[in-house]
């Protein structure tokens, strides 16, 4: 029941993920339709339902374009786990705020990177300038696309490409 459910909007953008027990609480009380099942059949002791991996919303909704959230595991996603002073990969890395904090930098997309530790230990509480390291890519906000947005799904969803491309 906690598997991820893409939810598409009545135009068909994908606008949120959610899991199987909410998806079909939508689903029930008419608010959704089934789109994508592939994932056999839930049973209860009345009757079984179609195990949902897309489903649409009946009624348009209305919001601002989902950004990406700032947040440590899309930094490290945005900068494909490398570190953006020396360009080591690895799952052991941390964000580092390119203008330091403690000197009025911003926690924003375009002042933080990922950093291995050692790296981040070198630069200490620096401005890069003073630091004499460089980055390999100036530090930008991911694209609000939706390939882009749900993209961390898709390797465990293949099945949600077709709703996602293009979006
Ligand atoms: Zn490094």
């Amino acid at each position: 029941m906690d598997a991820l459910v893409l939810v598409l909007n009545a135009n068909f953008e994908p606008i949120n993920v959610c899991n199987t027990r909410r998806a079909l609480g939508l689903m029930l009380t008419g608010k959704a339709d089934l789109v994508a099942n592939g994932r056999g059949h839930i049973y209860t002791v009345a009757r079984s339902f179609p195990r949902p991996s897309v489903i649409r919303l009946e009624n348009m909704i209305h919001r601002p374009r989902a950004h990406v959230k700032l947040a440590r595991r899309e930094i490290f996603r945005r900068d494909n786990f490398t570190c953006q002073y020396c360009g080591r990969r690895g799952n052991d890395m941390t964000v580092d705020h390119v203008l330091p904090r403690h000197l009025g930098g911003l926690h924003l997309w375009t002042n933080v990177v990922t950093a291995c530790g050692p790296c981040n230990h070198r630069k200490g509480g620096r401005r890069l300038e003073d630091s004499h390291m460089s980055l390999l890519h100036p530090p930008k906000e991911p694209p609000s696309t939706a390939t882009y947005i749900f993209g961390r799904h898709l390797s465990d969803n293949t099945e949600w490409m077709p709703f996602i491309h293009g979006w």
